[in-house]
């Protein structure tokens, strides 16, 4: 794409943002991110996990419309950008269906491919830290190929993932279509769902209610947590870049906690008195993961400002308005 036709899609011109998955978690703040800066959004959302509560604060905002459609179906819209989030993310959702998950990635990502190609416009593909698996390399690096298992129980979700990056560089090679691919390292924040079974939520939730905090294994598996905010902040930098990053990026906060850290933190910021109960690890369950996030710094100038415990602050504080 030239200069010139990428500055016309300069945001701040009222331009219209087709946000898959926009009801969701991390779809939602994106979208009051888009709103802030004056763009139009169009949200579609088939609400699998998605809540009108996401955007309840936007409604009547007439900058904002959401339709209610299936990804898994073609979609014929007139937009400048489109971002791909729609699909379930957390282990007990994306595995409540792995067929239909399966499809999301997949049929999903053709459909809304083939849109931007029509189009003539960028596709932000909201990837994962999935890609790599149980990671051999450490921290994980974006030329790392993975290590994953093609066929257990988050095969649906990680290959879905995997299969969906393949399509984006296919029609990028074959069609010159301008995809930019990131891969997302375990976000929290306000708008999860407090039952999505993530940990973050559990910890939180199991704390704030005296229940006890369930860890799964040993509780030596570690994982790096990026506060919401921070994340939305890569999202827009990587489509405000004028050209497409070649390879997909790591979008992530570098810090690496294990699951018996995390809930002990929880216990101190929220003054619980749960005890910590061990559950079977669930199969396949990745030992650890850490970004590597070099690109990201050096192609958007990005890297997480949120530290873990100014997040877990501000994310306790929205559960407790979720009791
Ligand atoms: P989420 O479950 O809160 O949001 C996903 C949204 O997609 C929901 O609104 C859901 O209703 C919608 N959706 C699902 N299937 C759909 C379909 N077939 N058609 C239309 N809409 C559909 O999850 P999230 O945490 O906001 O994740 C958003 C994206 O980011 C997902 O693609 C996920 O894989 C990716 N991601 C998230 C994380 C994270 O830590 N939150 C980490 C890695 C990747
Ligand atoms: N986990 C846990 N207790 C819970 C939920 C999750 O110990 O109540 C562990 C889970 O086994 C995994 C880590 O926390 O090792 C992160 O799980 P999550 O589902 O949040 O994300 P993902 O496994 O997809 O990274």
């Amino acid at each position: 794409m030239t200069r010139s036709a990428r500055s016309d899609r300069a945001y701040g011109k009222n331009r219209t943002h087709l946000v898959a998955g926009g009801a969701g978690f991390l779809g939602s703040h994106l979208i009051d991110r888009l709103l802030a800066r004056g763009e139009r959004v169009l949200c579609v959302d088939n609400f699998f996990t998605g809540r009108h509560s996401n955007l309840s604060h936007q409604i009547g905002n007439p900058q904002l419309e959401i339709i209610r459609h299936d990804v898994i179906h073609p979609i014929d819209l007139q937009a400048d950008f489109i971002w791909n989030l729609a699909c379930p993310a957390s282990p007990p959702h994306y595995q409540h269906d792995p067929v239909f998950t399966m499809k999301t990635s997949v049929l999903g990502s053709i459909n809304l491919l083939d849109l931007a190609s029509r189009l003539g416009i960028p596709l932000f593909q909201a990837s994962t830290s999935e890609v790599y698996g149980d990671p051999q390399v450490h921290p994980q690096t974006e030329s790392y190929w993975g290590h994953v298992n093609p066929i257990g129980i988050r095969s649906c979700y990680d290959e879905g993932k995997r299969a969906a990056e393949a399509l984006c560089l296919d029609f990028r090679r074959s069609r010159g279509t301008d995809v930019r691919v990131v891969r997302i390292f375990n976000t929290y924040g306000p708008r999860m769902h407090p039952d999505d079974g993530r940990v973050i939520s559990n910890f939180i939730v199991q704390a704030l209610q005296g229940r006890a905090i369930t860890i799964y294994g040993d509780g030596q598996q570690s994982r790096s947590f990026c506060y919401v905010d921070d994340l939305v902040d890569g999202f827009l930098k990587v489509m405000d870049l004028d050209k497409a990053p070649e390879s997909p990026i790591n979008l992530g906060n570098p810090g690496e906690f294990t699951m018996l850290e995390l809930a002990q933190q929880i216990l101190a910021l929220t003054g619980s008195s749960s005890k910590i109960e061990q559950r079977p690890l669930p199969k396949d369950d990745p030992s650890r993961r850490r970004p590597d996030i070099s690109l990201a710094r050096q192609h958007l100038g990005w890297e997480p400002k949120i530290a873990l415990r100014d997040g877990l602050i501000k994310t306790i504080e929205y559960f407790k308005t979720c009791e």
